[in-house]
């Protein structure tokens, strides 16, 4: 017989952040001693109202196929709430519903890219995207930032990379997962004046754009340069900012042209998104703000705790988060001493030892850091600590 699998399938691993979040639970589940600090999740049940609002669609018999880019009702809202947020008009027909900003990235490229075509990728980079340009047939690049930049990526790296191999699309994350950190207004400018005059296409997730600190404020691409909308996809969802991350909602903006394709292919693909999270989504865009600042704010209180424990650990290094909820933490120094030679098995000896699960850095491409979530409570933050200062007190003795 032939090779049953496809050269495209032949090389595809689970996703660590995913698979780990498992791993936790299950452990948890069987009674066993441990923290898991994984999976990006808030930790807050989804707020009553959006949940009175998926129960009352279930009664209303909301309950079949919806259009394949999603019911015009939210389409009508996400297009209202972003194009004050992006300063910018959408209409509902440049909205595209889909299972999850995840899902909205994949489509994107699917619409954006042929095969060949190369993506440029920043490390560190949220774990899925190399799968996801791989999948389509593209070629992920990646540009790899440093501490030197404070692991942003500055006008001069990215006209040097469009000079060396002119890419077809950027894929960008601000507030950033794994570092947390958050482009300024003015930053965010002058990247975006770039990516205009080279007329690459631009993949904006901006699914933490809700969750800043420390007066940070998220400020899009297409805010601070409106003729951006063109050549861009947009993605949020509701997972992050209001606790809904199994409901699997996620939206996407784009011109109508490009938005006409993505719902053209969801529709064979997937057919529609879950019709019942997206009357929950309504609620959510039109109502969820109060719940969401609360959780915020819970959530930049939970940083100030873990940062203030972290400080005390002379051994590590990591950029101070200003969005999203993870630190990514250098924790290279320990390697040696700890009888390790890379994040995976530093996270290996942690869970071992300690019982403390979080996510190795060479998931998102940075081998010198692993990422712990801050998306969990303030008990599980301190006990969480509590193992890793023990656990590095046992590796420097
Ligand atoms: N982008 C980033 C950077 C993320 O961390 C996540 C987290 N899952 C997503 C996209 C996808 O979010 P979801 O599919 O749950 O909407
Ligand atoms: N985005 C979250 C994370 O990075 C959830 C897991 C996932 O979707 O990969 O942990």
């Amino acid at each position: 017989m032939k090779e049953l699998l496809s050269k495209r399938a032949h090389s595809l691993e689970p996703s660590v952040t995913l698979s780990l979040n498992t791993k936790a639970n299950d452990l948890k589940a069987r009674g066993e001693d441990v923290v898991g600090l994984t999976a990006g999740e808030p930790d807050f049940p989804t707020p009553e109202s959006i949940k009175d609002a998926a129960i009352k669609a279930i009664h209303d018999n909301k309950t079949k196929y919806t259009p394949g880019a999603g019911i015009r009702e939210l389409r009508e809202v996400v297009a209202r709430a972003y194009s004050k947020i992006l300063s910018v008009d959408y209409s509902a027909g440049e909205v595209v519903v889909s299972h999850g900003a995840k899902h909205s990235i994949f489509n994107a490229l699917f619409t954006l890219i042929d095969p060949g075509d190369e993506v440029m990728l920043l490390s560190p980079y949220w774990t899925s995207y190399p799968e996801m340009v791989k999948i389509v047939g593209g070629v992920p690049r990646i540009v790899e930032l440093t501490k030197e930049t404070g692991f942003k990526l500055t006008p001069e790296i990215l006209l040097g990379e469009i000079d060396k191999r002119r890419p077809k699309a950027l894929l960008f994350n601000s507030p950033n997962n794994p570092t947390g950190i958050v482009y300024s207004r003015d930053e965010m400018e002058a990247l975006s004046k770039i990516i205009l005059d080279a007329g690459i296409a631009l993949i904006s997730d901006e699914i933490y754009e809700f969750l800043t600190y420390d007066g940070y404020e998220h400020v899009s691409p297409i805010r601070v340069v409106p003729e951006l909308k063109g050549q861009s996809v947009v993605v949020s969802g509701v997972s992050k900012s209001y606790s809904m991350t199994g409901w699997r909602l996620g939206f996407a903006l784009a011109e109508e042209n490009v938005a006409y394709r993505m719902a053209a292919y969801q529709a064979h693909a997937t057919g529609c998104p879950n019709s019942i999270s997206q009357w929950a989504a309504v609620e959510a865009v039109e109502h969820g703000g109060e719940a969401r600042e609360m959780m915020r704010k819970e959530f930049e209180r939970r940083k100030e705790l873990f940062g203030r424990r972290l400080k005390a650990i002379r051994e590590i290094s990591y950029p101070e988060p200003h969005g999203a909820f993870y630190y990514f933490i250098d924790v290279s120094s320990l390697y040696e001493r700890c009888g390790v030679s890379g994040s995976s098995e530093f996270c290996d000896k942690l869970l071992e030892k300690n019982g403390l699960v979080v996510v190795p850095g060479s998931a998102f491409g940075c081998d010198n850091m692993v990422r712990f979530s801050f998306a969990a409570s303030e008990d599980e933050i301190n006990e969480a600590l509590d193992r890793f200062e023990s656990f590095v007190a046992s590796c420097t003795r």
